[in-house]
C-alpha cells in the first residue's frame, strides 16, 4: 500500500503519513459506495440531517486537533487554523436546517395539474478538494451531497490528509459503513475517481484542473459542480474611505498568503486618491508579522509548497522586467516563504494581472473613471468575487452591477448573508453551492404530476 507523507511547508518537516490510495483501487471502493447508497437513501432528509447533526458534539471536540493539523498541514497561523475547523463545527447545525429546508418537496398547482417538485440523490458523488481551507471545503462538498442521500467518497488535497481524514472520522462514526469513505492520493487518483462509476463529481480547486475534469466527466455526461479560481478586482472610487479600503485591500490580499479564491488579485485606484491609498497599503503591509503558523503573534505563513512559491516569484518577476515597480516584498526568503509584496505601475499585458497569483502579491493600478474600472475589473475570464469602495452609496452599488463577478460586496468582501450562494460566474466555475439554491444542486429534482 503506498502512503503519502504530509510535509510541514514552514519548516519541511514530516507532519504525519496516510495510507494512500493508486488508481487502480478506485473501482472496488465506489461499488461500496454504489453498495451502501441505497438504504441511505431510504431515509429521510431529516433522519440523514440527524446523523450528520450527532457528530457535531465530536467535531467540537476535535476542533483543536484539527485546527493544528490545519495549520501544520498548509501553513496557515493557528489561531486562523482552529478558526477553521470551530467554524465548521459550529456551523454546521444551521447548515443542516438550511439543506433540510431547501430539500423538502415544492408543490406547484395550475388548474388542471398538481406537481411535486422531489430532490432525490443521484448516486454516488465524488468530492475532490484543495488544501487552502480544507476542512471547509469537504464540509461544504460533502455534508449537502450526505444529506441528499448521495454517498461520498472524497478525495482530499493530497497537501492536506490528516486534517481531512480526521474530520471524516468525525461524521464516519455516524454514518453507515461505506456512505462517506475518504481516499488518498494525488492528481492520478483524483482522474480515478471521476472516471469511475460515480454520477456527480463536486470539485473545488483550479481553472486548469476543473478543464480536466468537465473533460474527464463528459464522456458519462455526469453531472459536475466545479468551484475554480478567480482574478478577484477591488475598484477604489476616489469618494472611498481610503483607511477602510486599504485595510481591506491588505488584509484581503494576504490572508492566508493570499491562497484563497477570493482573494483580491487586482486593485483599481482612482488616481486622485492612488497615491494616499497606495501609502496606507504600504504602511499597514509592513506591520504584517510573517513566520511558522505555530509562532505568536503570525498573521502570514509560507506558501503551500515550493511550486506555488516558485510561481508566484516568477510572476513577480516577469511584472518587474515589463515595468512594475516593487514597493514593498519581493524578495526571495529562505523556504516556502514570500513576503507580502505591493506593486505598482502593473498593467493586463502582465501575467500577474491575467493568471490566478493565489499568493501574497497585491497589484495597484490607476484608472481615471468609473468606465474605465468596470472595463478593467471585467478585462479578466475569471468572475469569482469583487469589491468596490466608495462613500457614495448609489454609486459605488451602480459600479457593482455592472461587474461581471458571481459575487460583489460594497465597502465589504464578498461573503454574503446566511443563505447566499458561493457562485462563480464566467470561468470561474459551472454550477455552485451554498444557500438554498446551491444545495438543491446535489440533488436530482423529479418532478411528479396528476390531474387537480
Ligand atoms: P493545486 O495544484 O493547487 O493543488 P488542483 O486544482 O490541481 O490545485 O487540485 C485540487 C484537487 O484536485 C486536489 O485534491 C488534487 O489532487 C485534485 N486533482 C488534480 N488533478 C486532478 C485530475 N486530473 N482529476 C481529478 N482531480 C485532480
Amino acid at each position: 500500500m503506498p502512503e503519502l507523507t504530509s510535509i510541514d511547508p514552514a519548516t519541511g518537516d514530516a507532519v504525519g503519513r496516510v495510507a494512500a490510495a493508486e488508481p487502480g483501487d478506485i473501482g472496488p471502493i465506489v461499488a461500496r459506495a454504489r453498495a451502501a447508497q441505497p438504504g441511505w437513501a431510504a431515509l429521510t432528509h431529516r433522519e440523514r440531517a440527524d446523523r450528520l447533526r450527532a457528530a457535531i458534539p465530536d467535531l467540537r471536540a476535535a476542533a483543536e486537533e484539527i485546527g493544528t493539523l490545519v495549520s501544520r498541514e498548509m501553513g496557515k497561523p493557528l489561531a486562523e487554523g482552529k478558526g477553521e475547523a470551530g467554524y465548521a463545527a459550529d456551523g454546521l447545525a444551521e447548515e443542516l436546517d438550511e439543506i433540510v429546508a431547501a430539500l423538502e418537496p415544492q408543490v406547484l398547482e395550475d388548474r388542471r395539474t398538481r406537481t411535486t417538485l422531489h430532490h432525490d440523490p443521484f448516486g454516488v458523488c465524488a468530492a475532490i478538494t484543495p488544501w487552502n481551507f480544507p476542512v471547509l471545503m469537504p464540509q461544504q462538498s460533502v455534508v449537502p451531497a450526505l444529506v441528499a442521500g448521495n454517498a461520498v467518497v472524497l478525495k482530499p488535497s493530497e497537501e492536506t490528509p490528516l486534517c481531512a481524514q480526521r474530520w471524516a472520522e468525525c461524521l464516519q462514526a455516524h454514518l453507515p459503513p461505506d456512505v462517506l469513505q475518504v481516499v488518498h492520493g494525488a492528481g492520478d487518483v483524483g482522474r480515478a475517481l471521476v472516471r469511475a462509476d460515480v454520477d456527480l463529481i463536486v470539485f473545488t480547486g483550479s481553472r486548469a484542473t476543473g478543464i480536466r475534469i468537465m473533460q474527464d466527466a463528459a464522456e458519462g455526461l455526469k453531472r459536475v459542480i466545479l468551484e475554480l479560481g478567480g482574478k478577484d478586482p477591488l475598484v477604489v472610487l476616489d469618494d472611498a474611505d481610503l483607511d477602510a479600503a486599504a485595510a481591506f485591500a491588505v488584509r484581503n490580499s494576504f490572508r492566508n498568503a493570499g491562497q484563497v479564491c477570493v482573494s483580491t488579485e487586482r486593485i483599481y485606484v482612482h488616481r486622485d486618491v492612488a497615491a494616499p491609498f497606495v501609502d496606507r497599503v504600504l504602511e499597514r503591509t509592513k506591520a504584517l508579522v510573517q513566520g511558522p503558523g505555530s509562532a505568536p503573534g503570525v498573521g502570514i505563513g509560507p506558501m503551500v509548497n515550493a511550486r506555488q512559491k516558485a510561481k508566484v516569484l516568477r510572476q513577480v518577476e516577469d511584472a518587474r522586467r515589463a515595468g512594475a515597480k516593487v514597493l514593498a516584498g519581493g524578495t526571495d526568503l529562505p523556504g516556502n516563504f514570500v513576503p507580502p509584496t505591493v506593486l505598482v505601475d502593473v498593467d493586463h499585458s502582465m501575467e500577474i494581472m491575467r493568471e490566478e497569483t493565489f499568493g501574497p502579491v497585491a497589484c495597484i493600478m490607476q484608472f481615471g473613471s468609473d468606465d474605465e474600472a468596470v472595463r478593467l475589473a471585467n478585462d479578466s475570464p475569471y468572475g469569482l468575487g469583487a469589491a468596490v469602495f466608495g462613500r457614495d452609496a448609489g454609486r459605488a452599488e451602480g459600479v457593482a452591477r455592472r461587474l461581471t463577478a458571481g459575487m460583489v460586496g460594497v465597502n465589504q468582501g464578498c461573503g454574503g448573508a446566511q443563505g447566499t450562494p458561493w457562485v462563480g460566474a464566467r470561468q470561474s466555475g459551472i454550477g455552485f453551492h451554498s444557500g438554498p439554491a446551491g444545495h438543491r444542486q446535489f440533488a436530482q429534482v423529479r418532478a411528479n404530476s396528476r390531474p387537480r
